[in-house]
Order: structure tokens, then sequence, then C-alpha cells
């Protein structure tokens, strides 16, 4: 299986995450993507190579231009400057005016406190430049591909960041495969991926299946409800399985094969998988039990679908067991 990795990501690397408990370490760390690529590297079954460079311009198949441009410009001239921007005044629902400051539009553009670091939007692009490699490869006849993005994509929207989230790298992959045929685009990271969700809920040609914490007690909290099931010419192909604290495989499992069926009757020509391993016993994040023999299961049952797919890394905090969990869904699935 063909690995789209750029270590290019390293340059972003915030240091605190400002929670109800203070700071904390910044928990979405270089660390686990230079893990993930070292637990492959010793794996015959993958092979790491760079992704394709990609112009500001490709992005715009999925996110706004103002907003590329305050992501692009933010830190532009001072590379070097180390203090990390933390957006703290958000305008809420009605949104207010898109202000001249840049660092007034970091609030702007953001749903919640993820910091903007100098290296951010060029971590942010080598990420969305793996995804959008990963759908080439697909485009090209590969079976499989797996692209190591990080900073990870799922939370971000059209115009907006948070949770970790800048671009929309599975949404910039789904878009265009989906010029050449229907695609699913199945979440299985712990949180809701809001953002994708936002980006296809008027899409008959996307399908979005989630299964995630139940935003009643988890973030991102405003998203991810059960009746939430799409819009306009999109209604119907948007599908959300919200799942209580504690989860275990049985519960998990029988859910992923529910949103499998959901998926094999929408017939994809295509299947985006945006890979979180938040889901897992140990992580910091997350309070389900998956083990290592389901997140395996978890790979097979996904491979069954049987379509061209591509697996896009969201998150995943427990930098002891990541890299290994990874291997295994990614092992299982071939
Ligand atoms: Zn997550």
């Amino acid at each position: 299986m063909k690995v789209f990795y750029s270590p290019e990501h390293q340059v972003h690397d915030p240091e605190n995450e400002f929670t109800n408990a203070g700071a904390i370490p910044y928990p979405e760390c270089a660390r686990r993507a230079t893990g993930i690529a070292a637990a492959l590297s010793s794996n015959p079954s993958f092979e790491i190579e760079m992704p394709e460079t990609i112009a500001p311009i490709a992005l715009e198949t999925i996110h706004d231009t103002g907003y590329l441009h305050f992501l692009a410009q933010v830190y532009a001239g001072q590379r070097s400057h180390t203090v990390e921007l933390t957006p703290t005044t958000f305008p809420s629902r009605g949104r207010g005016r898109r202000p001249v400051t840049l660092k007034a539009q970091a609030g702007y553009y953001a749903f919640d406190t993820t910091p903007l670091t100098p290296g951010t939007w060029d971590a942010a692009l080598t990420a969305a430049g793996s995804a959008l490699t990963g759908a080439d490869c697909l485009l090209e006849g590969a079976r499989s591909a797996y692209a190591l993005c990080r900073p990870p994509g799922h939370h971000a929207g059209r115009d907006y960041f948070g949770g970790y989230c800048y671009l929309n790298n599975a949404a910039l992959a789904t878009e265009k495969l989906a010029a050449h045929g229907r695609v699913a685009l199945l979440d299985i990271d712990y949180h809701h991926g809001n953002g994708s969700q936002d980006i296809f809920y008027d899409s008959d040609q996307v399908f979005f299946v989630s299964i995630h914490a139940d935003p009643d007690y988890q973030y991102p909290l405003y998203w991810g409800y059960a009746d939430e099931r799409g819009k306009g010419v999109g209604v119907g192909k948007t599908r959300n399985f919200p799942l209580p604290p504690n989860t275990g495989d049985k519960a998990y499992i029988e859910t992923l094969d529910e949103a499998l069926h959901c998926i094999e009757d929408f017939a994809p020509e295509y299947l985006i998988v945006s890979a979180g391993l938040d889901i897992c016993r140990e992580d910091p994040l997350g309070d389900w039990a998956i083990t290592a023999e389901g997140v395996a299961q978890i790979g097979a049952r996904i491979a069954t679908a049987g379509v061209p797919t591509l697996l896009v890394q969201e998150g995943g905090y427990d930098l002891r067991d990541l890299g290994a969990n990874v291997r295994q869904l990614l092992t299982a699935f071939i």
C-alpha cells in the first residue's frame, strides 16, 4: 500500500492547548505523525512516498478564497516569529463583519481556541497534498492508499478552522474523486467530523457517514446528532451514529456494519475513510474501549466495501500505541 507522507508537518507544533483545566501540552503534536511513519516504515506492506507539492488554488475546490488568504498571510514575512496566535474572540452566530486585521480574522475564521503558529500554513498545505496525491493514486488505478496527514482535517469547514484542523484533507480528496463518480466518506474518528459533514451537507454525489462519541457529551458538541440527514438534494446522504461513553468492540462493530450497509446502498465508486484512532482504549482524549483486535476487525470490515479506498489520518493521541494501531488498521484492511 502506498503511504503519502511529508516530514514538513513538523514545522507546525503548538506548545499548549487551553482547556478548563488550564494549559496542557498540545495533544496534536508532531510526534504523532513521526511515530506512525516509523511504525509503517519497518513493514514491507507499506511504501512511503512524498506527496505532490500543491498550489493553494487546488484548495479552492473546497475552501473559501478569503479564508485561504488569511491562513497563508497570517504569519507571512514572520515565519521566524515564535508566538502562537490563539483566537479568543468569536463573532458567534450572526458572524459580524470580516475584520481588517489578520489577528482579528483569527476569531472570525475559528470556532474554538485552536492556535495558529508560523508553520501552520506550510504543514496544512503538505497534509492536503498527501490527501490529494492519495486521490490521484486511486484515479490511476490503485485499490487503496493511505494519506498520513498532519494536521488533521475533518473539523475544518469551507471557511473555518478548529479542533486542531485547518484544511479538510479528506474533503479535498473526496471532492477530487467526486468529479469521477459517487464517493462515500466514512468518518471513524472518535469525534464527529463536523467540517466534512458541513461541506457535503447538500450534495447528492457524496454520502457522509460518521460513527462518533455522542455530541450530547463530547466535542464538537453542536453537530453529529442522529437526526442530521442532509439538506436539499443531499437529504438522506448524511448519516450519523452517535455512541455512548465506554463503547467497546462489539457495539462498535455492530454500528460499523450498519454504516457499511448504508454505504452499500449508495453504491459508491470510491471510499474515503477519515481514520481517527482516538477510538482506542488508551487514548487520552477518548473514553471508548476499542481494543487492538477491534481495530483489526474495523480494518477488515471496511475492506469488504470492495471499492478503491483512500484512508486519511485524522485524530489519535496515544503516543505510545498510535503507530501500532494505525499499522493494525491498515494491515487488516490490506
Ligand atoms: Zn478525534
